[in-house]
This record gives structure tokens, sequence and C-alpha cells, in this order.
């Protein structure tokens, strides 16, 4: 998806609306759409990137930076028990909107909201050969 076909980079640029809840140079945050529950929230930089590791040190560490301040404000704001934050990335893992998000999703217990949680376990010796896999690329 390019940059000129990106619905958040029109958010950005004011040419589509958005319930904003946090915005400064770099950092916006407005309200899901289509929320999975009450207050879910999308935080971005404000600059299009596709995914998170192609986003560089300096703007990811304005967006985090941001985050706490915000997810305290969605926590305290809709009263949630908890939340979770998720930047879904890549088709496979669910991401639709390719410009880097972080969702913040405030949860209550019994909600139903990723009743599924598919953990596994790995055989013997298979985590430390996936771990120097990933080691190696560091
Ligand atoms: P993802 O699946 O991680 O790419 O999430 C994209 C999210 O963007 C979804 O939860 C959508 O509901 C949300 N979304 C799409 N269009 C808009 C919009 N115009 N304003 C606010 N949220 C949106
Ligand atoms: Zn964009």
């Amino acid at each position: 998806m390019s940059k000129e076909d990106c619905i958040f980079c029109k958010i950005v640029a004011g040419q589509i609306p958005s319930t904003k809840i946090f915005e400064d140079d770099t950092v916006l945050a407005f309200l899901d759409v289509g929320p999975l529950s009450d207050g879910h929230t999308l935080v971005i930089p404000k600059e299009h990137y596709e995914k998170l590791h192609e986003c560089p040190s300096e703007l990811l560490g304005k967006v985090g930076s941001k985050l706490n301040k915000i997810a305290k404000a969605v926590s305290d704001g809709t009263g949630c028990e908890g939340y979770n934050v998720l930047c879904n990335t890549g088709r496979a893992s669910g991401q639709l909107v390719e410009h880097v998000h972080f969702h913040i999703i405030p949860r209550n217990s019994g909600d139903g909201v990723f009743d599924r949680w598919p953990a596994k376990q790995y055989p013997d010796g298979k985590i430390e050969t996936i771990a120097e896999k990933i080691r190696e690329k560091l």
C-alpha cells in the first residue's frame, strides 16, 4: 500500500475524519472505528512506515514515549480492569492497515476478547535452536 492510498496518512492529513485523543508533532492517537471494546485506541507515528521493524528507532522511541501516558488515559477514562497493547505486523498477523500502529484495547474480566490463546510447547532442544537463529540476526 503506497502512502498516497494509506487511510492513516489521510487521517494525519485531515483528509478523512477521526476521533483524536492525542496529537503532537510526530504522534497521533485516535479511537478505532471498529473497536474490540469501548475506548479501543490506535497510536501511530504521523510518518508512514508499513512495519514496526521498518520504523526508525528514534521515531519509534517517540511513539513509545507517549504510550504510557495514552494507555493511562484510556485506562482511567474507560475504567477498564486491564488492557492489551498490540502491533499487528504483516498480513498473516492480521495487519490490514499498512501504516504501523499500536492498538490499546481496554479489557475487563469475562469480556471474551482474545478468548483463545493457542499456546504450544517446544519439543526438546527446539527452543535453543530457534533462539540461536534469532540471536544471529541481531
Ligand atoms: P490492523 O488489523 O492491526 O491493521 O488494524 C487496523 C485497525 O484500523 C482496525 O481495528 C480498524 O477498525 C481500524 N480502522 C480502519 N479504518 C479506520 C478509520 N478510518 N478510523 C479509525 N480506525 C480505523
Ligand atoms: Zn500511512
